[in-house]
């Protein structure tokens, strides 16, 4: 299943930011901590009446002048309709409608993404209401009101945008071949991969049904399988602005993960593992996505009997956080071992779909038991009564326990590690829900 992608489009100081804290702060469903990556509010995962979506913020830095102003509303435009599914277009009644408010407000009606209008700052609903009906003049659509900083509003213009969902969003995808997205910093040589593994292997290139964004998405067909490698064309957007830069990569990660079930994440032999690597890593991670950790030019480097070993730990070390993650080592200049990226992806994504039968499940939770105690607090000793997989993409468990208090993290981590011992499941997160049984 990928999340719907909703982005925020709007002029400097109408109250994105604010918007943004708001629907993030409150309803932000953190699903694990990831240890080591800083959390950007570029993105955040919003959950409203069972829905969930993940939100962007297109906004950047403060431009300086005026007149980049539109220029740079025209870039988040494009980058909202290049990566979202629903578009919040954000003017601010005190403001009132200006000049480029109508300009972009034209460039998203072209686009035929569902947008939404919203009008914020209306801190009293029953003054500033006249106000907002001169924002019908915008042809986008009945402008809908709130005030991001007094939270009024909020529910209702929720409902104008899950509304816009598609059923399809909503439940899993039927098309079960397998997506990957090639994802990295700019210049580790993510498309000299992807064009090298798409090679004569390419298919089609087309839109493929059911995708609301303008990405193409490719399909590929290699020894007898199909594969979808997730918006691989176009989408390479210059900007003078590093911060710029490194926004919008985020944002187009974000948006290519969500759609993956497989993602990998190129590393620059040369240069090393990085923290942007990093940051990138959780991204997949955090979103539970079968990962492998491709480090390309791996011509460009001296090597001796330990190089590997030495960037294995490097990788490792970084990120501690997935240690489940597959790691290759690439070159997209000579080619080598591409062929085996595949195979790594099938293993991946194999992983990802295996089910234990419940019964093997529980010899493993007996053993485990008995090997190390469960924790007490209080003279109150964790009992697991039961262990159960109850769905796939990722591996999903439910531990049966008596108190749901005393099953610490590090005790799941543990039964984590046994079946993992067990059944390998590389590449992929695991998912543990613990439950209480009387
Ligand atoms: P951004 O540049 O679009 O991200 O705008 P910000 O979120 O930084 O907000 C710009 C200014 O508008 C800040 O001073 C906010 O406190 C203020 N602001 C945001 N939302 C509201 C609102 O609902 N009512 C009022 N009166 N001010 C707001
Ligand atoms: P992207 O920005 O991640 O898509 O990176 P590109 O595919 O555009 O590659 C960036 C630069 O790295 C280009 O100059 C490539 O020729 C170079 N490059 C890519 N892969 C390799 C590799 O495996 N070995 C070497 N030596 N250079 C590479």
């Amino acid at each position: 299943m990928s999340k719907p992608i909703v982005a925020i489009v709007g002029r400097p100081n109408v109250g994105k930011s604010t918007l943004f804290n708001a629907l993030a702060g409150e309803m932000i469903s953190i699903v694990k901590d990831t240890p080591g990556v800083t959390r950007d509010r570029i993105y955040a995962d919003v959950n409203w009446l069972n829905m969930q979506f993940t939100l962007i913020d297109t906004g950047g830095i403060e431009p300086e002048s005026k007149d980049v102003i539109l220029s740079q509303m025209r870039e988040q435009a494009e980058i909202a309709i290049e990566t979202a599914d629903v578009i919040v277009f954000l003017t601010d009644v005190r403001q009132g409608l200006i000049d480029s408010d109508a300009k972009v407000a034209d460039m998203l009606r072209r686009s035929n993404k569902p947008v939404v209008l919203v009008v914020n700052k209306v801190d009293s609903f029953e003054k500033l209401m006249p106000d907002v009906y001169e924002f019908y003049n915008l042809g986008i659509g009945e402008p809908v009101p709130i005030s991001a900083a007094s939270r009024l509003g909020i529910g209702d213009m929720l409902d104008e945008i899950t509304k816009h969902f598609k059923p399809e969003q909503l439940q899993e995808e039927e098309d079960d071949r397998p997506r990957i997205a090639i994802v990295g910093k700019p210049n580790v040589g993510k498309s000299s991969i992807v064009n090298k593994l798409l090679g004569e292997n390419r298919v089609i290139v087309s839109d493929i049904a059911g995708t609301t964004r303008d990405a193409v998405d490719t399909e590929v067909k290699y020894h007898g399988r199909e594969y979808i490698f997730i918006d691989t064309a176009g989408l390479r957007r210059k900007s003078k602005i590093k911060e710029e830069l490194e926004r919008y990569s985020i944002i187009r990660t974000v948006s290519a993960v969500e759609r993956a079930d497989v993602v990998v994440i190129v590393i620059d032999a040369v240069e090393g593992i990085t923290e942007q690597d990093a940051k990138i890593a959780g991204i997949a991670h955090e979103r539970g996505k079968g990962i492998v950790i491709a480090v390309n030019k791996w011509d460009a480097i001296e090597k001796n009997d330990k190089t590997i070993y030495q960037f294995t730990n490097k990788v490792r070390e970084v990120l501690a956080y997935m240690p489940y993650a597959e790691i290759i080592f690439v070159s997209a200049l000579t080619g080598q071992r591409l062929n085996k990226l595949y195979e790594v992806i099938d293993v991946v994504i194999e992983n990802r779909s295996m089910r234990i039968a419940t019964g093997v499940l529980n010899e493993i939770l007996t053993e485990a038991v008995a090997l190390q105690q469960p924790p007490s607090d209080k003279g109150k000793r964790l009992k697991l009564y039961y262990m159960t997989q109850v769905s796939v993409k990722p591996p999903t468990f439910v531990i049966f326990v008596n108190d749901k208090e005393l099953m610490h993290f590090s005790y799941t981590r543990y039964i984590e590690n046994k079946i993992r011992e067990a059944f390998g499941f590389r590449g992929t997160s695991l998912k543990f829900i613990t439950r209480e049984r009387k």
